[in-house]
């Protein structure tokens, strides 16, 4: 097992990385910005280095920096988070170069992935249900032309490159098409620097489901079911929820089957979730992402399982420490993402935290870097705390985070925290009934 490991990220993911590190006797590393001297990962880790100034590109995402920091300190493996660097094969290939090791999966499966058109090519080879579109990149309009002639309408064209929900562009017909494709080429050229766009069939309800999988890089893998991620703002997910308010048992069963042997049968190493659009009871695959999620503790919570020790116990070549026919989900979770943000409009609005409580109980779990007196740097995603709750069913957590939201205290800044209040009123949410549009059109409505 690693005895030092270097966590190269901040805010709640840095802290949640601490805490399973500690649990296992790992010594910790905390790198910062130096608007991050006084952050609770830094006060939180065995050591800390300054990695350089508040512009992420010049800290958290500096190669340089981080290797330095790696050989100063002795860590023998670096834990990415999530963002930054976490899903940037080129850094995985530098610091296994340098013979410090990555907790995640290897640069090829990363590469693979984070490019649209192969990861869906590698998903559909291993009979992963894929969304109808191009047989790869569509380099003019007169194939765009065609593929929709073939697909049908509406079409949504992506980039190959994309991420962050950039890049994408929907046509719902063939006169919108023109306009569309350019678009979202020149949308995908100025945001990822390569205009490679694909086609696919435009779901017009789907929810969003994914799936968490796990493969210990040896030809085995698990799954821990899914969450409905449909509640989205511009793609941002806002509140997540596990088990799926429209996934059976025997649905789960299905689908989590299909991705773990998709994975096992590549040799995939570490944590991934799987995502797929469901419409009609039908997976459609989006995207792979290589990393642990914002959103894992609603995995965590009902399977209990610390997904991030997981991680680090297949880096340093341990097994899975558990088989599927050991895993069952218990009960139901939620988590709310607490972002630092002015409604109605989400305006960012970082400051001084004056007060901080957090609240307790049976079956609430904060994941936060807040503390009383803390100022929020404004360099920085606005995500300042999660709140996840667990329940014997989705009525018991519902009113368990009801009652948590009503504890939590964040005085100082505004936050979403009245978001949820008004979610767990409405109607549609208590029932479960919302697809990847629901949010949006409700916050239009308001
Ligand atoms: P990104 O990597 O930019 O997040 P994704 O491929 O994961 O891109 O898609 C992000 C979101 O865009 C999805 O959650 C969904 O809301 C929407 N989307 C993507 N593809 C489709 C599709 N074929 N039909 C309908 N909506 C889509």
């Amino acid at each position: 097992m690693f005895k030092k490991v270097l966590i190269a990220n901040r805010g709640e993911i840095a802290l949640r990385v601490i805490r399973a590190c500690k649990e296992m006797g790992i010594s910790t590393v905390a790198v910062h910005s130096t608007a991050d001297m006084d952050a609770m990962h830094v006060r939180m880790a065995d050591e800390s280095v300054c990695i350089g100034p508040p512009p992420s590109n010049k800290s958290y995402l500096s190669i340089p920096a981080i290797i330095s920091a790696c050989e100063v300190t002795g860590a023998e493996a670096i834990h990415p988070g999530y963002g930054f660097l976490s899903e940037n094969s080129n850094f995985v290939d530098i610091i296994n170069d340098h013979g410090i090791q990555f907790i995640g999966p290897t640069a090829e499966h990363i590469r693979i992935m984070g490019d649209k058109i192969t990861a869906k090519e590698t998903m559909k080879a291993l009979k992963v249900p894929c969304v109808p579109g191009s047989d790869g990149s569509v380099n003019s309009l007169e194939v765009a032309m065609n593929v929709g002639q073939n697909i049908g309408y509406p079409l949504i064209v992506k980039a190959t490159a994309g991420g962050g929900g950039r890049g994408m562009k929907v046509a719902n017909n063939k006169d919108d098409l023109e306009n569309a494709f350019l678009t979202a080429r020149s949308e995908a050229n100025s945001a990822f620097g390569n205009d490679e766009v694909y086609i696919e069939r435009y779901l017009t309800n789907p929810r969003h489901i994914e799936i968490q999988v796990f493969g210990d890089g040896k030809g085995n893998a698990i799954h821990l079911g899914e969450r409905d991620c449909s509640l989205q703002r511009r793609h941002q997910k806002v509140l997540e929820e596990a088990p799926g308010p429209s996934i059976s048992a025997e649905v789960r069963e299905y689908i989590g089957n299909i991705c773990s042997k998709a994975v096992a049968s590549i040799n995939y190493a570490g944590a991934g979730t799987i995502e797929f659009l469901y419409e009609n009871n039908e997976f459609y695959f989006i995207e792979m992402n290589t990393r642990l999620q914002v959103e894992h503790p609603v995995t965590e919570a009902i399977y209990g399982v610390d997904l991030v020790r997981e991680q680090i116990r297949i880096a340093s070549g341990f097994e899975l420490s558990l088989n599927q026919n050991e895993l069952h989900p218990n009960g139901h979770a939620i988590e709310a993402r607490i972002n630092a943000e002015t409604l109605p409009n989400f305006i960012p609005n970082p400051g001084t935290v004056t007060m901080f409580h957090a609240p307790g109980g049976l079956g609430v779990r904060i994941d936060s870097n807040l503390y009383s007196g803390y100022q929020i740097p404004p360099h920085y995603d606005s995500l300042i705390g999660k709140l996840i709750v667990h329940g014997r069913d989705r009525k018991e957590a519902m009113e368990r985070l009801k009652r948590s939201l009503d504890e939590l205290i964040i005085d100082g800044i505004d936050t979403t925290t009245d978001l949820f209040h008004d979610l767990l009123k409405n109607k549609d949410i208590i029932d479960g009934n919302y697809n990847i549009h629901w949010l949006e059109n409700w916050l239009l409505d308001k």
